[in-house]
Parts: structure tokens; C-alpha cells; sequence
């Protein structure tokens, strides 16, 4: 089987070498592109199965990548940003990113999310269609509308049903609270953010064990939540 073929694109030598022998010494082949410009050559004529994507390039910005990229790829971008602002990895994840890093971080943090993202995908393809979900105890049946958990029927409110669906159908994957506040009501004011952090505590109490510590559902503080694979 041919290992997967990771695409960084980092302008930082040190940093895109660190990457590199971290993925070579871990069952992936990798592909570097110093820029932006290359970044998106490289894209195109390898066909990468995940990119690595700097946000700060030398003659881009890593957003104006994702939307170009976007354009004709369904390729998982994982994006790094040495800026702990929230609001670039927002824009990242709303222009198309599936999940973010920041600077500094460890190999096995890097290693982790690659994990996630290829579960993701090999999950996309087996699960595509599929009338019922099921993640550990969590089992969703779309079709009769109905929640489980170990057997047991929950007792969803359509907007708490919503959200459970739309953050199950994106498994594995960090949505924003814009993404999910236009999913559910269409719009994305401050008062939907306050909303959706109500029904998604409600929603937990119905499905975590320790809400203290899901397991199901990630928050990621600024940014927005992340169903995990259990
Ligand atoms: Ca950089």
C-alpha cells in the first residue's frame, strides 16, 4: 500500500524540516513548497491526500490558498499559524481548513491530528449515505429521527437533534460558531453564538457522562466544537 502523500507548505525552513522527518519517520512521504505560488503548483500535479499550510507566506496569505485550493479539491487542510489570535484560525476553518495547529507545537500533536484527519476520511468513504451514525455509545438513526446512547432513546429538542447531526455528519472536524449558527438558524449574530452555547450545554447534559470532561463533543475555546471519533 502506498503511504500517504502529505503536502507542507511552510516558509520557514527549520519548521518545514522538523515536519518532514517527523512524517517521513512516521509512515508518510511528504512534499514541501516554500510559498504559497508552489504550494498550489504542487497541489495541483501531486494530489496530496492531506496539506500542512502555514497561514503566513512569504507571497500569500494561507487564507487566499485554502480559497484557491477550495476551488477544486476536497483535500484536508490542516492549517499552522505561529499567530494565537483566534480570529485567523476562524477565517481559516470558514474559508475551508479542517483543522488547525499552533506554533510551537509537539510531533505528537502534529502526528494526532494527522490520525484524526485520516480517520475522518476513511470514515467519509464507509459511512457516506449511511442512514444510521454511530460513534461509542452514540447512535444516531437518521431516518427515524431518533438518538441513542448504549440502547438507551434520548430525548432531543429539534435544535439540540440539529446540532447533534450537524456536528456528527463533520465528525472529526473543528466547526466555528459561525459555521454552525448559519447552519442551524441561518444567521450569525452574537445572540446566536449566546444561543448555541445554551442548547450545546443542554445538548451535553443529554450525552456526556462527565460534562466536566466530554468526551464526545470538543470545545474549542473562541473557536467553536468539534465532535471526536471515540
Ligand atoms: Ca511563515
Amino acid at each position: 500500500m502506498n503511504k500517504p502523500l502529505i503536502l507542507v507548505v511552510e516558509d520557514d525552513a527549520a519548521v518545514r524540516n522538523l515536519i518532514t522527518t517527523t512524517l517521513e519517520t512516521h509512515q508518510y512521504r511528504a512534499q514541501v513548497a516554500p510559498n504559497g505560488e508552489a504550494g498550489i503548483l504542487e497541489a495541483i500535479s501531486h494530489n496530496p491526500d492531506v496539506i500542512l499550510l502555514d497561514l503566513g507566506l512569504p507571497d500569500m496569505d494561507g487564507i487566499q490558498m485554502i480559497e484557491k485550493v477550495r476551488t477544486w479539491s476536497k483535500t484536508p487542510i490542516i492549517v499552522i499559524s505561529a499567530r494565537s489570535e483566534d480570529t485567523d484560525k476562524i477565517e481559516a476553518l470558514d474559508a475551508g481548513a479542517d483543522d488547525y495547529l499552533t506554533k510551537p507545537f509537539s510531533v505528537e500533536e502534529l502526528l494526532a491530528r494527522l490520525r484524526v484527519t485520516f480517520r475522518r476520511l476513511n470514515d467519509a468513504g464507509s459511512d457516506a449515505g449511511a442512514s444510521v451514525f454511530t460513534n461509542g455509545d452514540l447512535k444516531i438513526d437518521y431516518a427515524a429521527g431518533c438518538v441513542f446512547m448504549k440502547d438507551k432513546e434520548l430525548h432531543l429538542t429539534p435544535i439540540e437533534y440539529k446540532l447533534l447531526c450537524l456536528l456528527a455528519k463533520n465528525v472529526g472536524k473543528v466547526l466555528t460558531h459561525t459555521y454552525i449558527t448559519q447552519e442551524i438558524w441561518g444567521s450569525a449574530w452574537d445572540n446566536d453564538v449566546a444561543s448555541l452555547r445554551v442548547f450545546m450545554a443542554t445538548l451535553r447534559k443529554k450525552i456526556e457522562t462527565d460534562t466536566a470532561n466530554p468526551k464526545y463533543i470538543q470545545t474549542h475555546v473562541g473557536v467553536g466544537y468539534r465532535m471526536l471519533k471515540v
